[in-house]
């Protein structure tokens, strides 16, 4: 019978694994070592004070569209999802910009007439379908799957890589960018197989429920800590507790539990419980790959970003990358460390302006704002200047508004979370065989039956949704729970 259950780990899916079997019953503690809950969805004054900053995640298409989240009373916990007018613009250098909008026919509209068309047969199946295959999706791939048509719709256009799928379907230069933005989420070389996938995968999720950022009706809480707040209110109601600055170096720092679900990196779960692993299992571990890294700088402005092209100013997101080709040639020296290349000193950068439509993250009239490009794993490399040299090529005199500023190398972000390792944010490498075989073949299952995996290095992998530790929980719900 299962009765108590240890997580190791508070972010989004150390809670979601807590909040499901807590749900059924379980008494469930969960220990995180940093002072604050939430892993890579946290917010904190890091710059001066007034300015809230989201530490890791800072825009949640797959959170707003998590069926776990969906089943949950969070807006009850003060959790409020904030929709831009438009979910993301992709600038140009004629001054102009592309956006996505809410709606699949007005994102279509703005395209030249072929590539409308094409936007609408590459993204309509899979936004008309968007629940049932969101739920597909989120669950280890190799099941059955619950809506096989669009599934099998969707296949269809994810196994491609993104820079021939987008040179196949789209005539018009602007129209690629737009999509190779999206698809570099994957942190992909855009030429590697399924790269295509998660380009698919959030632009329907922006037509079919948003790319929000979060917000809170608590006081006191601001931007992505309001996810993890809202889970951790819901795990207190539901009987759980969470332990800070309660590190665990080793299995026995804890007291036993029936099971232990560790919310952690693979290198942490080797570390922690390798020996209660066996041999095989370990060493299949070990051969588990990590993508690259980031660098990351939170901005504290004195004004909104000065962007030439209006359609910026009503997106949360923006792609700052120029064309596909710039972007997929970064994106390819980020993966293979070559960031001495000369198309190196242009990043793709992401960047979110949450405080344009969450006043609360600022002082009045003034800002917040979060970027940060892709480095190979483990660089210490400084990206300051070529990620602010972007953003001014887009809006000139961004310089001036920057009235303090955080830079966060991928070391420095490991140093803070150490499931970041080298500064991948997506708890490795999301190659087709990750995604597959996440972290082996046995996915949340450890060879030890009373130890599971249930962070973002299992499946569905990187991203705020909480799936992966639900899916987790579910596991050892079905193993260890009545029967
Ligand atoms: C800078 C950045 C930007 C991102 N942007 C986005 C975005 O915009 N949208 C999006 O959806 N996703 C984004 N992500 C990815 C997303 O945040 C992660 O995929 C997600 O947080 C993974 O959740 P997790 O629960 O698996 O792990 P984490 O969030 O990494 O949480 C793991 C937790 O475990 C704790 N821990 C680790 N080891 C131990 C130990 N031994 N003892 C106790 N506690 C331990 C850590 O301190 C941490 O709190 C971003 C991530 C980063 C870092």
């Amino acid at each position: 019978m299962l009765r108590t259950a240890n997580i190791i780990g508070s972010g989004p899916n150390g809670l979601a694994a807590a909040v499901t079997l807590a749900q059924r019953g379980v008494a469930v503690t969960v220990y995180e070592r940093n002072a604050t809950l939430g892993g890579a969805c946290s917010n904190a004054e890091v710059t001066l004070p007034g300015f809230h900053h989201d530490l890791g995640a800072s825009a949640f298409p797959l959170g707003v569209s998590s069926p776990f989240y969906r089943s949950l009373p969070l807006a009850d916990h003060g959790l409020r999802w904030i929709h831009s007018p438009a979910p993301l613009a992709h600038p140009f250098d004629d001054g102009s910009a592309l956006t996505l909008e809410p709606a699949l026919d007005a994102t279509a509209a703005q395209l030249p007439a072929h590539d409308g068309q094409a936007w609408r047969s590459l993204f309509s199946s899979a936004v008309r379908n968007w629940p049932g295959l969101v739920e597909d999706l989120t669950q280890p791939l190799l099941r059955l799957p619950r809506h096989p048509l669009a599934m099998a719709a969707f296949g269809a256009s994810a196994l491609w890589p993104a820079q021939l799928l987008a040179s196949t379907l789209f005539e018009d230069q602007r129209t690629r960018a737009l999509f190779a933005g999206v698809a570099a989420h994957s942190v992909l070389p855009l030429t590697s197989v399924a790269s295509a996938a998660t380009g698919i995968v959030l632009t329907a999720a922006s037509h079919a429920a948003g790319w929000p950022v979060a917000g809170s009706t608590v006081p006191g809480v601001y931007g992505a800590q309001a996810i993890s707040h809202a889970m951790a209110s819901l795990l207190y109601d539901l009987g759980g507790r969470v332990l800070l600055n309660s590190e665990v170096g080793q299995l026995r720092d804890m007291p036993q539990a029936d099971i232990t679900l560790l919310d952690t990196s693979v290198e942490a779960l080797l570390r922690i419980a390798g020996t209660e692993l066996d041999a095989g299992y370990r060493q299949r571990l070990q051969s588990y790959k990590h993508g690259p890294g980031i660098f990351k700088i939170d901005y504290a402005l004195s004004r909104p970003i000065p962007w030439q092209a209006a359609g910026c100013r009503r997106a949360a997101t923006v792609h700052l990358g120029g064309s596909l080709a710039e972007i997929a040639h970064y994106e390819q020296d980020a993966f293979y460390g070559h960031l001495d290349e000369p198309s190196s000193t242009r990043p793709f950068v992401l960047l979110v302006q949450p405080s344009l439509f969450d006043p609360s993250r600022a002082p009045a009239g003034q800002h917040t704002a979060w970027a940060y490009c892709h480095v190979p794993n483990g660089s210490n490399i400084d990206r300051t200047q070529a990620i602010e040299d972007q953003i001014e090529r887009y809006a000139p005199g961004f310089s001036d508004c920057v009235l303090a500023r955080r830079a966060s190398s991928a070391a420095a972000l490991e140093a803070w979370n150490p499931s970041l390792i080298g500064g991948d944010i997506s708890g490795g490498a999301m190659t087709l065989g990750q995604i597959l075989f996440r972290p082996t073949r046995t996915l949340y299952r450890t060879s030890n039956p009373r130890l599971y995996l249930c962070s973002s290095s299992t499946p569905p992998g990187g991203g705020v949704h909480g799936m992966c530790g639900h899916r987790a929980a579910l596991a050892a719900w079905q193993d260890h729970g009545p029967r």
